[in-house]
C-alpha cells in the first residue's frame, strides 16, 4: 500500500512538475511552453542583483521563451522524431505513393563535398561536375520515357504538372491555339490534376471510367466532341485504380487529330520503369515524381523533385533553365534569356539538386536491366497481394493489377466494419494504413502498393492481418475493430475537424 501511494504521489509531482506522463517509453509530449513554465534558469537569466547597464541603453524585455534546459529542450526534440512512422520503421503501402526504401548509397553520394558543398550561385566554371551529374540525368530521364526535352526544375509531382500544363499552354499561344481552354481528366484522377489544370485557367471535362475503371475510346469521344476547344488531356497511366490503359494509344492518336496535347501524369511510373517508355505510346509531356520511381525521399512535406519529359513538339516551350552542354564538352545552365519561346521560369535556382543526385545514384547502381527488374517485382509484389486477399475482401475489377491493387470493404460493409477500421487496424499492428477512400470513382477504396523493395514476409505478414479481420468480421467478431489503434500515442481524431478547423495556437 505505501508503495503504490508513493508511485502515486510520484506520478502526480511529475504530472505537476515536468509534466511527461509516460506509457512505458512512449512519452506524452507536451509543447514546450506548457513545460517550460518552471523557475529553473532557461534562456531569460534573471538579472543579477545590483546590475546596471553599462551601455546606457534600455534594458531588453525579456525573449518570453520557455524556461527549460538544453536537455529538456533536446529530449523534447528527439522524443518528437521518434513520433515519426517513416519507411525506415516499417511497411508502408500507401498507394500512389510508392513508398519505397532510400538506398543509403544515394545519401553517401548526395554528401559528397563536390555536391554538398556548392552553392547555385557559384561560377558555372567551378561546378561542371554537378552540371553534368543533372545534364546525365537528364539524358537518361529521356531515354527512359523516349521523351528527350528534359527539364529538372519542378519540386514536387504536382509542381511538375503546373510546369508541364504552362508548357502545353505556352505551346497553345505561340501557335496561335490560346483559344483552347478545355482539359480532359478522367474521373479517377489524382486532386492535383484537376486542381492544376484550373491553375492554368483551365476548364475540366470529366471522362466517366466508373464502369471498368479505365479510359476507353467510347467515353474519350465523347469528351473530346470534336475538340477544337480541348488543350489536351492529363491521364495516368497505369491508373490510379492500379490499371493500365489499354485504349490509350487510340485515345492519343484522336487527341494529337484534334490538335491536343497528351499529359501523362507520371506518378504510377514505377510500374513501367524499363519496360515501356510513355512517349512510345503518344505522350507529349510527362512528369517523373522522384521521390517515388527514383527512391529519393519523400520527407516531411518535401524536398520533392518533379522533373518533366517532352518530346520534341514541346521541347522549345520548355521552362528554364536546362542543363546543355556545349560543343567544347563543357556544361552550361541555359536560362530564359537565351530562349526566346521558353514558357519561363518556375522558382529560384534550378531545382532540388540534392534530389537529383540521389535520383542519378539510384539509376546508376541498379543500370537499365535493374530498373527493369525494378517494375516487375513491384508488379509481382502487388498481384501477390491481390492473388492472397481476392477471396476475403472485394476486387471492383477483374483481372491483375499493375504495381498497387484495389480493393474495397464491400464485404465487410454490412456489419459495420468500414475501411476506416481495416486501416486502423494495420496501425495497431505496427504498420501504416494503405491508401484509403482513394480513387474516389471506388465506394470504401482501398489502394494497396507494396512497390519492390518489400520481402515476401513483410507481404505475408500484411496478408495476415488482413485476413484476421475478413475472418473475424465473418464470425461476427466485429466491436474491436472500433476501438483500434489502441497502443498509438492517440486513438483516433476526428480528422475531418482538424483539417476545417485547424487550431495553430496553442492558446488563445
Ligand atoms: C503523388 C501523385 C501526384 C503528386 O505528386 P507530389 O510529388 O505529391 O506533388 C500526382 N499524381 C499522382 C497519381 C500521384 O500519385
Amino acid at each position: 500500500m505505501v508503495a503504490e501511494k508513493k508511485i502515486a504521489l510520484v506520478q502526480e509531482q511529475n504530472s505537476m512538475n515536468i509534466m511527461d506522463q509516460t506509457r512505458g517509453l512512449n512519452y506524452e509530449e507536451n509543447l514546450l511552453w506548457e513545460k517550460g513554465h518552471g523557475d529553473h534558469p532557461g534562456v531569460d537569466l534573471p538579472t543579477p542583483k545590483g546590475m546596471k547597464s553599462r551601455t546606457g541603453l534600455p534594458v531588453r524585455d525579456k525573449v518570453g521563451l520557455p524556461q527549460l534546459s538544453e536537455p529538456q529542450v533536446l529530449r523534447h526534440f528527439v522524443r518528437l522524431s521518434t513520433k515519426n512512422y517513416s519507411i525506415d520503421h516499417g511497411f508502408f503501402p500507401l498507394g500512389s505513393c510508392t513508398m519505397k526504401h532510400n538506398p543509403r548509397l544515394n545519401e553517401k553520394i548526395a554528401r559528397l563535398p563536390g555536391f554538398g558543398g556548392i552553392h547555385p550561385m557559384q561560377p558555372e566554371s567551378t561546378v561542371q561536375g554537378a552540371l553534368r551529374a543533372m545534364y546525365e540525368l537528364q539524358e537518361i530521364l529521356g531515354e527512359l520515357t523516349n521523351l528527350r526535352g528534359v527539364c529538372l526544375t519542378p519540386a514536387a509531382g504536382a509542381h511538375g504538372e503546373l510546369a508541364g500544363l504552362m508548357t502545353i499552354r505556352r505551346a497553345h499561344e505561340m501557335n496561335g491555339q490560346g483559344h483552347r481552354k478545355i482539359v480532359l481528366v478522367p474521373d479517377s484522377a489524382h486532386g492535383t490534376n484537376p486542381a492544376t489544370a484550373a491553375m492554368c485557367g483551365y476548364a475540366l471535362r470529366v471522362i466517366p471510367t466508373k464502369e471498368s475503371g479505365r479510359v476507353t475510346v467510347e467515353a474519350f469521344k465523347a469528351a473530346l466532341g470534336d475538340g477544337k476547344d480541348v488543350a489536351g488531356m492529363m491521364v495516368t497511366n497505369p491508373n490510379t485504380c492500379g490499371l493500365f490503359e489499354r485504349d490509350i494509344i487510340e485515345c492519343a492518336d484522336l487527341l494529337h487529330k484534334a490538335g491536343g496535347y497528351f499529359y501523362c501524369d507520371g506518378a504510377n511510373f514505377n510500374a513501367l520503369v524499363g519496360k515501356i517508355r510513355p512517349g512510345d505510346f503518344g505522350v507529349d509531356v510527362m512528369h517523373i515524381n522522384l521521390h517515388k520511381t527514383f527512391s529519393t525521399p519523400h520527407g516531411g512535406g518535401g524536398p520533392g523533385s518533379g522533373p518533366i519529359c517532352v518530346n520534341e513538339k514541346l521541347r522549345p516551350y520548355l521552362p528554364m533553365p536546362l542543363v546543355v552542354k556545349k560543343p567544347d564538352d563543357t556544361y552550361h545552365l541555359e536560362d530564359d534569356g537565351e530562349r526566346t519561346t521558353t514558357m519561363g521560369r518556375l522558382k529560384g535556382f534550378q531545382g532540388q539538386f540534392g534530389m537529383h543526385i540521389r535520383a542519378l545514384t539510384y539509376i546508376l547502381s541498379h543500370g537499365a536491366d535493374g530498373l527493369k527488374q525494378v517494375s516487375e517485382d513491384a508488379v509481382l509484389n502487388a498481384n501477390y497481394i491481390l492473388s492472397q486477399l481476392k477471396e476475403d475482401f472485394y476486387v471492383p475489377f477483374d483481372g491483375p493489377c499493375m504495381h498497387e491493387c484495389l480493393l474495397t470493404d464491400k464485404l465487410q460493409k454490412d456489419s459495420g466494419i468500414t475501411t476506416l477500421d481495416i486501416a486502423k487496424t494495420l496501425i495497431e499492428h505496427g504498420m501504416h494504413p494503405m491508401t484509403i477512400f482513394f480513387p474516389l470513382v471506388v465506394s470504401g477504396a482501398m489502394l494497396i502498393e507494396p512497390t519492390e523493395t518489400e520481402s515476401k514476409e513483410t507481404l505475408d505478414h500484411f496478408v495476415t492481418v488482413m485476413k484476421s479481420v475478413a475472418s473475424d468480421v465473418k464470425a461476427g467478431d466485429v466491436e474491436k475493430f472500433h476501438g483500434y489503434p489502441l497502443s498509438a500515442p492517440r486513438r483516433r481524431l476526428d480528422e475531418t475537424k482538424a483539417a476545417r478547423e485547424p487550431v495553430l495556437r496553442w492558446k488563445e
